[in-house]
């Protein structure tokens, strides 16, 4: 018959550092043999220190020899890795430790089920509550371990070693810390189980609770020294031989996740103002992020919206003082409309131009019935509708005719029409501008304000109009030429120059006393600087996120220092690597999406409140939103990744026996 348990000169050596380069040696095992079979109720006694616990956690395959041979059921367990030994322990090895080792904030229900959940098993809860009735506990199942007596939290532990069905119960001085009418029913609980089939091998150093077993094994100084019967006969079965390896259950598995949620959530809520603090870097980083890119997109669209209303693919053209050595201004002199009539004649024969204007700008005081206002008023031919998007929303443009005839007609602006008619159609009614009578013929379409001027509050008349009976002037203040598009822009500008410098009759070397501005290029410096300004709004908020993600990774490293013992035991139950990874991961993920949330909100008011104090332009995107999230969650990931992979590779039993 094969034995379950086969040990030959089974060696386990401490090597512990006193300091000063000094290291002790300490042979705990120094050599053992023993066979234990499938069915056996053995007991290991001994004095303190000889050696009966590190027996226990290497036959447990918590902790691995040094030396020497160790077959369970077959295998040689030397050739095996850790994941293949936690697979093991899962399915063959249940443990009983002096202290419970059971955690603390989770239900009876939920500590029963979790070596379940880790082993794949179904229907881990209905398990629980079935075995937690037969160590007589069906009356607290979600009780927690605080809550119960030791002999209660004992036969937990013991319901929770049943789990997996095992075939081994290892129990490390189970009643040590429990009294004596507990022990008896713990005792007899052990029984009940060895007669049902289940090997157990007892740790004790109480002769009263190593008679019930019927095998005793006396070890001295990391030797057996001792085998004898306590009760005959010895039971002996027939190893269980090849245990099928379960499919390696997956790790992210609904149910291993929502364990580690919970978990996870627990540990979090558990320490408020620690997870508090550890978002905090995130929070920061995703509201200055979130705010950020509101203010920085809410900038480009303004500068966006302000230029294309101004028309694109244009050139304004203006008379200037040239610059001169002596500082005299001899050849200054501004455009008439002559120059302008030129300027059509001239642009009909270049392709490259798709229509001219000519603007006046002035002040002007217009009046409705008893209501009087200041405004802009603005001279211009009828090109400007096309070519500065002024298609009115109510009403129509004036004609070439109109500006030819110097009609008394006028297009007012949606606040110049709100101030004198409030909410009345104003198209057909008769304003007095500088005291005359004009026809209101079209309202113009809503332009917004920047921080320097409301472009609604203003009035369009016909050029001709605008100069000869309002303003009573001859000189224009701007010609603007526009391209065909932004292709021909630069050709167009040369063009002009040209024919502008032989209209002004300048001779070669002289400086030009006018000059030309490609509204393109002003355009684009703007758009360049507001791109700028917010690219480098972005970094900061992506340096706060670093900092927020360096926060979390050391409030992980904390945590994971914290539960090492937690960690132990869940390796001890059958927790795999990934399933320790996980459960950190999940935890540094949710402090990292924690942090997403709350800046978002926080972003979310803050550009709210720039918009409203600073009175800057913002666009809150969920675009951004959904960039937020994802940065948060990579940022607990990543960050987290480190002491989650730490608390994975802890060795169960030093794990277990941290302080
Ligand atoms: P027992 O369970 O019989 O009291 P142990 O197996 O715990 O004995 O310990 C056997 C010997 O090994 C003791 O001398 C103890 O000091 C030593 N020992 C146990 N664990 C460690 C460890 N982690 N590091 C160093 N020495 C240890």
């Amino acid at each position: 018959m094969k034995p379950l348990i086969s040990v030959r000169n089974l060696v386990k050596e401490y090597i512990t550092d006193v300091g000063d380069g000094e290291r002790i040696e300490v042979k705990a095992l120094a050599g053992v043999d023993l066979d234990i079979y499938q069915g056996e109720f053995v007991a290991i006694m001994g004095p303190s220190g000889s050696g009966k616990s590190t027996l226990m956690q290497i036959l447990g395959l918590l902790d691995r020899s040094t030396g020497g041979q160790y077959l369970l059921n077959g295998q040689d367990i030397s050739k095996m890795n850790d994941d293949q030994t936690a697979e093991l322990r899962s399915h063959l090895i249940g443990f009983v430790f002096q202290f419970f080792n059971l955690l603390p904030r989770s239900t009876c229900i939920d500590n029963v089920a979790l070596p379940i959940i880790y082993s794949g098993g179904e229907n881990p809860q209905e398990r629980a509550i079935e075995l937690l009735k037969t160590v007589d506990l069906g009356h607290r199942l979600t009780h927690r371990p605080g809550q119960l007596s030791g002999g209660q939290q004992q036969r937990v532990a013991i319901a929770r070693a049943l789990a997996n069905n095992p075939k081994i119960i290892f129990a490390d001085e189970p009643t040590g810390n429990i009294s004596s009418q507990q022990t008896e029913e713990v005792l007899n609980l052990l029984d009940d189980l060895n007669k049902k089939g289940v090997t157990i091998i007892l740790v004790t150093h109480e002769p009263e609770v190593a008679k019930k077993a019927r095998r005793l094994i006396t070890v001295k100084d990391g030797l057996v020294v001792g085998d004898d019967v306590l009760q005959s006969p010895v039971i002996r079965c027939e190893s269980p031989g090849e245990i099928p390896q379960k499919q390696a259950a997956d790790p992210f598995h609904w149910k291993r996740l929502r364990e580690s949620l919970r978990m996870a959530w627990g540990a979090l809520t558990l320490n408020l103002l620690r997870t508090a603090l550890a978002t905090l870097g995130v929070m920061i980083g995703i509201a200055s992020f979130v705010a950020m890119v509101a203010i920085g997109e809410g900038a480009k669209k303004a500068v966006g919206d302000m230029i294309s209303s101004l028309g694109t693919n244009i050139l304004n053209i203006r008379a200037v003082n040239p610059r001169s050595a002596k500082g005299t201004s001899e050849n200054f002199r501004k455009f008439e409309m002559n120059d302008f009539e030129a300027l059509q004649q001239f642009s009909k024969s270049i392709p490259a131009i798709k229509a001219v204007d000519a603007q006046v700008y002035g002040d002007a005081t217009i009046s409705y019935q008893n209501k009087n206002s200041m405004t802009e008023m603005v001279a211009a031919t009828p090109t400007i509708e096309e070519m500065q998007n002024f298609k009115p929303v109510m009403g129509r443009f004036f004609t070439d005719e109109e500006n030819h005839m110097q009609a008394r007609v006028v297009l007012v602006g949606q606040t110049v029409a709100q101030n004198l008619f409030g909410d009345q159609n104003p198209v057909g009614s008769m304003i007095k501008i500088n005291r005359a009578e004009y026809q209101v013929i079209g309202l113009l379409p809503r332009k917004g304000a920047t921080a320097y001027k409301d472009r609604d509050d203003m009035i369009i008349v016909p050029l001709r109009t605008g100069l000869n009976r309002i303003m009573g002037r001859r000189t224009l203040g701007v010609m603007t030429v526009e391209a065909q598009d932004s292709a021909s822009i630069n050709r167009a500008q040369l063009v002009v120059d040209d024919w502008m410098f032989n209209q002004r009759q300048l001779k070669s070397g002289e400086p030009k006393n006018y000059d030309i501005r490609n509204m393109n290029d002003i355009q684009q410096l703007y758009t360049q600087s507001t791109g700028i300004i917010s690219s480098m709004l972005k970094a900061i908020s992506v340096v706060a996120l670093l900092v927020g993600g360096i926060g979390i990774m050391n409030v992980m490293f904390v945590s994971v220092k914290e539960r090492t013992r937690e960690v132990g035991l869940r390796k001890a139950i059958g927790g795999k690597r990934t399933d320790i990874l996980s459960q950190f991961l999940v935890e540094s993920v949710l402090i990292g999406l924690f942090g997403g949330v709350v800046g978002t909100i926080l972003g979310y008011f803050l550009s709210i409140a720039a918009a409203e104090w600073l009175d800057w332009a913002t666009l809150f995107s969920m675009g951004s939103v959904v960039i937020a999230f994802a940065f948060s969650f990579v940022v607990g990931l990543v960050f987290g990744l480190w002491p989650a992979k730490q608390a994975s590779e802890l060795s169960p039993i030093e794990a277990l026996r941290y302080e």
